[in-house]
């Protein structure tokens, strides 16, 4: 099994972003000239705080826009993004990824918010963002929360969706993409999850698909970016089954 691997040091040159290991962060130059830099915001959650240093850094005229992966995205000059990324270090923020690795966590409001609500969505967010952000993947892996059936978040639309049901449990489904000439939904894996399994269970997942497109190298096309419904549609799902069964037979949790 593919242990995996995190990093987030990458290096801004004053022209483009750098990263050893492959991972793309969000800092991006617009058809316009102008940069864009995705902020990591788990749920779509910013405090006030951190709002008026994303205002700060855009400027009084500046442009901050909301993307549907709930990250933050503040358009500035080229000029001003060495100055910018020193800003949000220093209040804690972090650069969202494109690609190779877990993408910003969408979760809707959930329990404490939403009156429909079955369970905590944005905390769980925040525990997996903490857990599993950096980390290096084949490609993009879109995990996505939705706190009732009424499913705002969308999650059979997301690599790795999560539902909560009553009396703190959750429903997993895997293998979903909602973009593309060819959107699908991901397949109901599991009902009943404890919360407490859950992190066992995501890693377990990312390890099963980092080893299965290594396995698969170019049978997957030759320089292709493997995204999970890729994988499955070459091994189907039932290794992925198979691990999710082993971590909760296995009792393993995280508290
Ligand atoms: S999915 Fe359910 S809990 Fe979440 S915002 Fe929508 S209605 Fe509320």
């Amino acid at each position: 099994m593919t242990e995996l691997q995190r990093d987030n040091n990458f290096q801004w040159t004053g022209e483009v972003v750098e990263c050893e290991s492959g991972i793309h962060w969000g800092i991006a130059e617009q058809a316009n000239g102008i940069v864009a830099i995705l902020v990591n915001s788990p749920g779509g959650v910013l405090t006030g705080k951190q709002v008026r240093v994303l205002a700060e850094i855009v400027g009084e005229e500046g442009v901050i826009k909301n993307t549907r992966r709930m990250a933050t995205l503040l358009l500035i000059p080229k000029e001003k993004v060495g100055a910018a990324l020193e800003s949000l270090h220093a209040a804690g923020l972090r650069v969202a990824n494109l690609h190779g690795s877990v993408r910003n966590i969408a979760a809707c409001p959930g329990k404490g918010f939403s009156p429909n609500s079955r369970g905590d969505t944005l905390g769980l967010a925040n525990e997996l963002d903490e857990a599993f952000y950096g980390t290096i993947l084949p490609w993009d892996f879109k995990i996505g929360i939705s706190g009732c059936p009424r499913n705002c978040t969308g999650v059979q639309c997301n690599d790795l969706g999560l539902m909560a049901e009553p009396r703190g449990k959750y429903s997993l489904w895997l293998g979903g993409s909602e973009s593309g000439f060819n959107p699908k939904h991901g397949k109901l894996i599991r009902k009943g999850i404890i919360r407490e399994q859950i992190i066992p269970i995501v890693k377990r997942i990312l390890e099963t698909y980092a080893s299965l497109v290594e396995e698969l190298g170019a049978e997957l096309g030759e320089g292709a970016q493997a995204r999970l419904y890729h994988v499955l549609e070459k091994t189907g799902f039932e290794q992925f089954e198979k691990a999710v069964e082993e971590v909760v037979l296995s009792n393993t949790i995280v508290k």
